[in-house]
């Protein structure tokens, strides 16, 4: 069964995976058991999703740094609808037409897939600096992947930089799905609070893209798992109500908890890909063949896209798993499927997040 209501399972296998990791620790060697050692404990507190409780620690990426595209240098070709960024034209993609049936049951949590053979591939928090990147490398590879993103997170949702990228994503067909205004612990929310944290995101959707996403994921997973805070009706209420399917993960690279960025060991290069891959490696090898996974990954790390989604693509693709958008590996394969609404973006937006 790869649907699952409740949380359960993911801790059940974050601890197989923490007793996994520490025995391996011991292999590895002592620099690695030692920063295991501290990364134990920030498990207890449920941060092994997303790092962005604390955003003090990480490294100046500012918007500015990304680059933006320059529509009056870089006119659009008569004829052809679409985002010029950096002198290259990015089609508008067109989701028109009466959609299907979606599979994806609002308020249901799912952490892993359920179409036989495949293997989804997330990315959150972002955009970030490093997004372009990471969309040369899925276009290289002609992957489909999906970006759970936030509207005032690591960036500004409507900074003019953000919303080129945004619009490149989800011009070139990845999935994009919701991850909060603000990334905070939802069930630290009122039903009120958990609400707008959702519809201020729509919202931003709609200006930027003319969708509303289907998809949402939880930052930290907070309502869906650990720390008490496992199936709260709260939470998946209020998100059923709003019409999100909820999909979460069962693979956790942790590099929102071991990168430099975030972590006072600075881990060479080779360490950090260690392990990250020992958390891929782990859950797949304990995992009845023919298993099939939702990996998250966060795409505001550099060594992530540079080095571990690289490392993450040829690896699943070496065991014959077919990479596709979360949507699509829970059955919903039509991409007018992934959004609640589908209309136009509109003809002037904010350039920025405060109100
Ligand atoms: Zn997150």
């Amino acid at each position: 069964m790869s649907v699952e209501k409740s949380g359960k399972q993911p801790m059940q296998t974050k601890n197989k995976i923490l007793i996994a990791a520490v025995s391996a620790v011991v292999i590895v060697g002592v620099a690695l058991g030692i920063y295991f050692g501290v990364h134990s404990s920030n498990k207890d507190s449920n941060n092994k999703d997303e790092s962005k409780t604390n955003n003090s620690n990480l490294p100046t990426t500012t918007s500015s740094a990304l680059p933006s595209p320059s529509p009056s240098a870089n006119p659009i070709p008569p004829g052809q609808n679409g985002t010029m960024i950096n002198g290259t034209l990015f089609p508008y993609y067109t989701l028109t037409g009466p959609a299907p049936a979606p599979v994806g049951v609002p308020g249901m949590v799912y952490t892993m897939c359920k179409t036989p053979g495949t293997f989804s591939i997330s990315f959150d928090d972002g955009p970030s600096a490093y997004t372009h990147d990471l969309l040369d490398l899925l276009d290289k590879e002609n992957l489909k992947v999906t970006f759970f993103v936030n509207g005032n997170n690591e960036g500004c949702i409507y900074d003019p930089t953000v919303q080129s990228v945004l619009k490149r994503a989800f011009n070139s067909g990845h999935q994009i799905a919701s991850h909060t205004w603000s990334h905070p612990k939802l069930t630290s929310l009122t039903v009120d609070g958990i609400t707008t944290e959702m519809t201020r995101l729509e919202q931003a959707f709609m200006d930027v893209l003319g969708v509303v996403p289907r998809y949402m994921r939880p930052p930290y997973g907070d309502g869906t798992f650990g720390n008490g805070n496992a199936n709260d009706q709260k939470v998946q209420g209020t998100l059923k109500n709003l019409g999100y399917v909820i999909t979460t993960w069962d693979i956790a690279t942790t590099d929102a908890d071991i990168d430099d960025n975030n972590n006072p060991h600075k881990l060479t290069d080779e360490a950090l890909m260690k392990a990250e891959q020992f958390q891929y490696t782990s859950v797949i090898n304990a995992a009845a063949k023919g298993t099939t996974h939702m990996a998250l990954h966060h795409d505001t790390y550099e060594r992530t896209v540079k080095l571990m989604a690289p490392w993450s693509i040829n690896y699943v693709k070496g065991l014959g798993y077919k990479i596709v958008p979360v949507a699509t590996c829970l059955g919903d394969e039509d991409p007018r499927t992934w959004y609640q609404k589908i209309g136009k973006p509109a003809a002037t937006t904010p350039t920025t997040c405060t109100k």
